[in-house]
């Protein structure tokens, strides 16, 4: 077969590969780290009582009031904010800006797996530094010579977090270049490194609205930086799509960040069933990280991950089994509801094989 003259100018790339987005009902779906309860009312209210009229206007090419209502939250200047489409849109502008070196830039062998798309997307060399056989992140083998660094903290999809500590001595290893700080589960562990983008020029951290806000179908994120990067990263957005925004996600994601009171109330009742759901887990035979995210990251003393991952399935329970190296024996269980998470330990337990606690 001979090839067409154009095809070797095609794109060579492995896309990103997100959980299966069944549409049914009656199934249970703990697959890819959606909230299971819904968004703030007050976010609903502004979507319903939204007037549809205004869409003939472009939306403001900088959402100012999204913008003010995240620098509150943080008690940041709002020139400190950036938003855009998700986090995904917001990392690839912050990889667009910040990753132009012809050093690798660094991330675990284990992590969110949009990191080596983006790489090959946009030609970034990259080298990955494994985890420890915890999955632990060791912070020292950062020290050397990288283009840029980007690690989610806590860690997808181990749920590992790390604290204070551990981030500045990260940062004070790499004062020369830009460090990312993928806070996607940051609410869920009770600690967010934002305050030190007072301290370090270089921090760049950014946050979704898609899990702890839940509003992934809206598709809202943040990142705050010092002012000068966030300038840089408003410069790439406006080079490639100065509207990402729409009118309706503005409103429905200023009154989500606004509604401080039911974000504690659902952040601190996913944090109770994760730590209830745990335990009754660890019961069953399974070993879990320390998890500090909305799902559990674990795998059992005897069964093989993928056939209770089959199991489940066919039980209309979808949760996540990634065939990778490493990892291709640990389930990703996002956090439902009680009720779906009774569910699911009720057809657990059910399982041959399955210890009984
Ligand atoms: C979910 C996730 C994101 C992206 O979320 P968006 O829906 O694009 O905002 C980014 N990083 C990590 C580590 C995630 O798990």
């Amino acid at each position: 077969m001979t090839n067409k003259p154009w095809q070797d100018k095609l794109i060579d790339i492995e896309p990103y590969v997100a959980g299966e987005q069944p549409q049914s009902a009656d199934i249970i779906k703990l697959n890819a780290n959606e909230n299971p309860y819904p968004p703030s009312p007050s976010a609903a209210a502004a979507i319903r009582e939204f007037d549809g009229n205004t869409l003939k206007k472009y939306p403001p090419i900088k959402p100012t009031e999204l913008r003010n209502a995240v620098a509150e939250h943080y008690a940041l200047d709002s020139s400190c904010v950036f938003s855009g489409n998700g986090s995904d849109d917001v990392l690839a502008a912050a990889f667009r800006a910040f990753f132009n070196s012809d050093m690798p830039i660094l991330f675990p062998d284990i992590t969110y797996s949009f990191y080596p798309v983006w790489c090959s997307l946009m030609k970034i060399p990259y080298k990955v530094l494994p985890v420890d056989e915890n999955f632990e992140i060791n912070i020292e083998d950062y020290a050397q010579p990288n283009g840029g660094v980007v690690i989610p903290n806590p860690n997808a999809p181990t749920a590992i977090g790390f604290g204070e500590e551990k981030i500045r001595r990260l940062l004070d290893l790499n004062r020369d270049c830009i460090v990312i700080i993928d806070e996607a589960y940051a609410d869920f562990s009770g600690y967010s490194c934002v305050g030190l983008i007072k301290e370090y020029d270089n921090l760049v951290v950014t946050q979704t609205f898609s899990k702890s806000r839940s509003l992934a179908g809206m598709r809202v994120a943040a990142a705050m930086a010092d002012p000068y990067l966030i300038s840089y990263l408003d410069a790439v957005k406006d080079s490639y799509n100065s509207y990402p925004l729409d009118s309706i996600a503005v409103k429905a994601g200023t009154a989500a960040v606004r509604d401080e009171e039911y974000f504690r109330i659902v952040t601190d009742k996913i944090i109770a069933t994760r730590q209830r759901v745990s335990e009754e887990m660890k019961e069953l035979g399974f070993i879990l990280t320390d998890s500090r995210t909305n799902f559990i990251f674990a795998r059992h003393v005897s069964l093989s991950a993928k056939e209770i991952f089959e199991y489940l399935k066919s039980k209309g329970v979808y949760v996540r089994h990634f065939d990778l190296p490493r990892i291709d024996n640990y389930l990703r269980i996002t956090i439902g509801t009680d009720e779906d998470m009774d569910t699911m330990l009720a057809l657990l337990r059910s399982m041959p094989g399955i210890l009984q606690g």
